[in-house]
């Protein structure tokens, strides 16, 4: 599975970092930075970062 994130939705809040530090993080300049790429093991903490957004910016697929 792969997650994309809409930039242009995207609020830099980091409620998808808490629930997913495995594929989201803030960088230096509190801006969301993120691995696409979801192993396995941290789909369920990503399904929950999809389901955490405030604003409907990350879509999960295979
Ligand atoms: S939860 Fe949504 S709006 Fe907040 S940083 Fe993550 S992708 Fe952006």
């Amino acid at each position: 599975m792969r997650v994309q994130v809409n930039m242009d939705r995207c609020q830099h809040y980091g409620q998808c970092v808490f629930e997913a530090p495995s594929n989201f993080a803030l960088n230096d300049e509190d801006l969301l930075e993120y691995v696409a790429e979801v192993d396995d093991a941290n789909l369920e903490e990503v399904r929950s970062a999809v389901a955490v957004c405030p604003v409907q910016a990350i879509t999960l697929r295979s």
